[in-house]
């Protein structure tokens, strides 16, 4: 089974992915992850888009549809995929279907995580000290959520025709959240 875990930064995608590694064995594909894991290698790659995303912006389509063609046969292995903080743009959810088309796969599911804008600002507020994350400076973050919603969100309509689109109140604990996914996936 292959799964988007879709909703704003903050929203809780990366803790409830791996949540789900836990108990399912699937493979998480945070393109967000590859992307820091190339700046802290200090590839080319990572210097082309430290700047970028040091501001909150999005990095071009290219990079990211790449790095997540290179996982698809690792994750094909291990009988799932939970793609978080991909797609992001429409261009990179018409490669997605494409290039899982190509290997006898698809989505099977994208789940929505809803959480309004002011508990976001809150949640990122408390994080920015413990994250180390650059892009959780105030700044960055409201260009962070301006790319959801100007250039992500549109996607929404997108896999609601393709009736694939789940979703999912994501303000409450991290249990509730968790409970509320499961219960998507039994359904
Ligand atoms: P994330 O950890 O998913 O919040 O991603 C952190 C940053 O990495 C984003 O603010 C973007 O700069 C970049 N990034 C991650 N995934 C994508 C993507 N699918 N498309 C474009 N940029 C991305």
């Amino acid at each position: 089974m292959n799964l988007i875990l879709f909703g704003p930064p903050a929203a809780g995608k990366g803790t409830q992915a791996k949540r789900l590694v836990e108990s399912r064995k699937m493979v998480q594909l945070s393109t967000g992850d590859m992307l820091r894991a190339a700046i802290a290698s200090g590839s080319e790659l990572g210097k082309r888009v430290e700047g970028v995303m040091q501001r909150g912006e999005l990095v071009t389509d290219e990079i990211v549809i790449a790095l997540i063609e290179e996982r698809l046969p690792e994750a094909e292995a291990a009988g799932g995929a939970i793609f978080d903080g991909f797609p992001r743009t429409l261009a990179q959810a018409k490669a997605l279907d494409e290039m899982l088309a190509k290997r006898g796969s698809r989505i099977d599911l994208v789940l929505r995580l809803k959480v309004d804008d002011e508990q976001l600002l809150n949640r990122v507020a408390g994080r920015f000290a413990e994250s180390g994350r650059p892009d959780d400076n105030p700044e960055s973050f409201k260009v962070r959520l301006s790319a959801y919603n100007d250039q992500t969100a549109p996607l929404l309509p997108y896999y609601q025709d393709q009736e694939k689109l789940v979703e999912l109140d994501g303000m409450g604990s991290i249990e509730d959240v968790a409970a509320g996914i499961d219960q998507a996936l039994k359904a």
